[in-house]
């Protein structure tokens, strides 16, 4: 333990990849621990492999998380700066629809690669296989203890351990049980961003169906989200799932949660729609009413669902709940797809005992928390990296300066 670092990052996720690269970049003698044999791991597998770095429309409304929080961390590092930032390290990049912003050469390694290259550049040491198991903050500085043996001092340290979602790829324990032994509260983590399991179980007749809808979940405060629906043999995935389980998964705590599925979002007056509809098809069967409009598993279930008279012509049948079903579709989420399915962790340290603008513990000085680790919760769309980037950088900006 002869040498003394000036900054020790716990993790080389994406938070302590960039808060390293920067805090080396600045001429303090900066190290990464990482538990896992490689870094970047979570980068690697994020966006489907091919790593969703940001979001060109990044903002407090897509967090679940103390707005003014994510209000100041915008401010240090916004989707620009991101942008600017990433292409300086040499990684060409492309926006596709909802603002999205993805490596060009369609793979992850080219930001993982593009920071391990210019965090070898920078002089920052990264040691993996080391997992720290105790921090002990003395009255000046701090000295880390990992599970293989050696111990490191350090001035100061950078938690940046990510949650504990998806535990197959480095999710872990490991950051709430550190920052709680240094006096930090923890907001129980619940999983978010994973698949919804519905009470209904003949939906599983729609079992790989994809299709575009709002879903409305019924929860206080009433969460919408608009996109790709995938019908599974559980229940549903996809964005349209995704962006509502956020809040879906806080609600669920008090039982099942009800959504609604609009399968015709894109119509400003759905009745309007049916009525010209029905007048224009009135003699058809239902199969052959819905035909052009709706998969044919759906139509099918619909048609069983609202008991509509399968040989009988439409106009010859109330349709009133069978339309509204299509618009508002009712099913019953009883609980959230497990962690090792869970994109992210809703909960974690609490964001109120960190200095906004400079990620450093009010609790314990010298000691910084960064990315998932904290109670900070975002949509899908490159949302959770812009999040962890930005909070290693702030936090970088603040150790530089002192
Ligand atoms: C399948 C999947 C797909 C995703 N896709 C996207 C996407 O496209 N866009 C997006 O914005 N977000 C995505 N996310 C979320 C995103 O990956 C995370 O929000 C982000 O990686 C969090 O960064 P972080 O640095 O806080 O933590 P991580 O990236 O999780 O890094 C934490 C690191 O700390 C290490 N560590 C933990 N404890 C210790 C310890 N005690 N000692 C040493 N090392 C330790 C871990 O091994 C890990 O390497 C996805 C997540 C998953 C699981």
């Amino acid at each position: 333990m002869d040498t003394l670092y000036d900054v020790l990052i716990v993790g080389a996720g994406a938070s302590g990849l960039l808060c390293g690269l920067e805090c080396a970049r600045a001429g303090k003698k900066t190290l990464i621990l990482e538990k896992d044999p490689l870094p970047a791991r979570k980068i690697l597998v994020s966006g489907n492999g091919r790593c969703n770095l940001t979001n060109r429309f990044v903002s407090p409304d897509y967090y679940r998380a103390d707005p003014a929080l994510i209000e100041s961390t915008l401010q240090h590092f916004s989707f620009e700066d991101c942008k600017h930032y990433f292409e300086d390290l040499g990684v060409l990049l492309t926006e596709e629809a909802q603002g999205r912003v993805f490596p060009a050469a369609g793979k992850a390694t080219a930001v993982a690669d593009a920071l391990k290259a210019a965090l070898k550049e920078s002089g920052a040491q990264l040691l993996t296989g080391q997992e720290v198991i105790k921090i002990k903050h003395t009255k000046t500085d701090f000295i880390l203890t990992t599970k293989q043996g050696p111990a490191f001092h350090t001035h100061k340290v950078v938690l940046a351990c990510g949650s504990c979602a998806y535990p197959q790829v480095t999710g872990t324990n490991a950051g709430y049980e550190l920052a709680k032994s240094l006096g930090h509260t923890i907001i129980p983590p619940l999983p978010v961003l994973s698949g919804l399991c519905l009470k209904e179980t003949a939906l599983t007749r729609l079992s790989g169906i994809k299709c575009q809808v709002r879903t409305t979940a019924k929860t206080n405060p009433v969460a919408t989200a608009e996109g790709e629906l995938i019908f599974t043999n559980y229940g549903i995935n996809g964005p349209a799932a995704l962006n509502v389980s956020q809040i879906v998964s806080r609600n669920l705590q008090n039982g099942p949660v009800s959504i609604e599925i609009n399968f015709f979002p894109q119509l400003d007056n759905p009745q309007q729609f049916f009525r010209t509809r029905l007048e224009k098809f009135g003699s058809r069967k239902p199969k052959d009413f819905f035909a052009g409009l709706l998969h044919e598993s759906i139509t099918n279930l619909l048609i069983d669902f609202t008991g509509l008279r399968k040989q009988v012509p439409v106009r010859e049948q109330n349709m009133q709940r069978a339309l509204h079903t299509l618009t508002a579709w009712p099913v019953t989420v009883t609980a959230m797809r497990p962690w090792k399915e869970a994109m992210a962790a809703a909960g974690g340290v609490k964001t109120r005992e960190i200095n906004y603008n400079t990620f450093e513990s009010l609790l314990c000085p010298g000691l910084y928390i960064t990315g998932e680790l904290l109670d900070v919760d975002g949509k899908s769309g490159g949302l959770n990296l812009h999040f962890a980037w930005a909070s290693g950088f702030t936090a970088a900006q603040a150790i530089k300066e002192k």
